[in-house]
């Protein structure tokens, strides 16, 4: 049975003229729209009292557990306005899926996948005017869910939490077009360890990695990559995205991402690319990959390409790595071919311009 929520439109909305304007330049993650999803959770009641309501600040008390002990997780998709004028979303059901693996590993109650996808539909239907039409750009969708007890008590998990969906329409996320980006071999500090929350989407996990990418940058890098916890050899991620890396060229090109070992975050890109690439004639498989390998490979020129995925930036090539050491172009470092075949399908794909073999579409409004 599907949750009932209570609709409670906003009387103060954003003018046309108004959202028009900010819809021209809205940056990424920094434009918010008229409404938002709340739903209510606690032991005694379940998930309750969901609402369609004006986007407002939340009023917490300063004891709410989510402030000290950090139990919170976020989803990010996207929804499109496509060719033939609908809004759909890519695979929102894989996302409620991983939402509630998330929720599961932080010791939170999941959410009905219905009660999820029913929520995005809402806020986007409800707010469909603040899907931006220009190319590339996307109505990020950021659930989240966080607990909301009042005490500072550490034994037990909290027993009420608040789902949030917010919308915000964003520009692509890395400005200046397919520019690769060069990345810093972190071999200092680490993201995720073996029976930690690496496979969860979780805010703790970013909160402990922006030290991490503020030495990337001052390394001249625009992004971290992560290496295993253990050895500190085995490539796992670039900062919020998971690595490709392609093997050989034109017809002879092949892909490897690394498995998901637990310490990973499983993206949804990155499954969607395992399916797509042998479609078009290119093998995908996961691996192994360790610093010494991609170095080599460069140098023999056996690996070819280099690329992150994820869901703000699609996918993003990798030009250059640097580490303690060292430092190399990845092929010429420029854009690759490969790269660029897939993020063209993948891109026509959610924007309609494709068709769809896998399902993956879901129309929101
Ligand atoms: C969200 C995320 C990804 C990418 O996942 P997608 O579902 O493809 O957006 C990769 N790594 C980390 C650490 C993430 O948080």
């Amino acid at each position: 049975m599907s949750i009932d929520f209570d609709i409670r439109l906003s009387d103060h909305r954003v003018s046309a003229d108004e959202r028009e304007r900010l819809l021209e330049k809205p940056g990424f993650g920094q434009v918010f729209t008229d409404h938002m999803i709340t739903i209510r959770w606690d032991t005694e009641h379940g998930w309750h009292d969901a609402r369609l309501e004006p986007y407002a600040p939340l009023s917490l008390d300063p004891a709410t557990a989510v402030f000290h002990y950090a139990q919170e997780l976020f989803e990010g998709l996207k929804a499109y306005r496509r060719a033939d004028g609908s809004i759909a979303a890519f695979r929102p059901q894989a996302n409620a899926a991983r939402f509630n693996a998330s929720c599961e590993r932080m010791a939170m109650p999941p959410i009905p996948e219905e009660t999820f996808v029913r929520s995005l539909e809402l806020l986007v239907d409800t707010d469909r005017d603040w899907v931006p039409a220009q190319e590339g750009h996307s109505l990020y969708l950021r659930p989240f869910i966080i607990a909301t007890q009042r005490g500072l008590g550490v034994n037990s998990p909290s027993s009420s939490y608040l789902f949030i969906v917010i919308a915000s329409p964003s520009a692509a996320y890395f400005t200046g077009g397919i520019k690769p980006v060069s990345v810093w071999l972190s071999e200092e500090y680490t993201r995720a360890a073996p029976g930690g929350t690496g496979a969860a989407k979780c805010g703790g996990n970013y909160a402990a990695a922006f030290v991490a990418q503020a030495q990337a940058v001052q390394e001249g890098c625009d992004q971290v990559v992560w290496l295993d916890a253990n050895e500190h050899r085995w490539v796992e991620e670039m900062g919020g995205m998971n690595l490709f890396f392609v093997y050989g060229s034109g017809a002879d090109a092949r892909v490897v991402t690394p498995s998901l070992t637990g310490t990973l975050l499983p993206g949804i890109t990155r499954d969607s690319l395992l399916k797509l690439a042998p479609d078009l004639g290119i093998p995908a498989a996961e691996g192994r990959i360790s610093t010494d390998q991609w170095r080599e490979g460069n140098a023999s020129g056996e690996l070819t390409e280099v690329f992150a995925c994820g869901t703000a930036a699609v996918i993003t090539p990798v030009g250059r790595v640097k580490s303690a050491r060292d430092e190399w172009l990845v092929g010429s470092g420029e854009p690759g071919p490969v790269t660029m075949r897939l993020r063209e399908e993948l891109v026509g794909i959610q924007y309609g311009d494709r068709p769809d073999p896998y399902g993956w579409i879901y129309k929101l409004a």
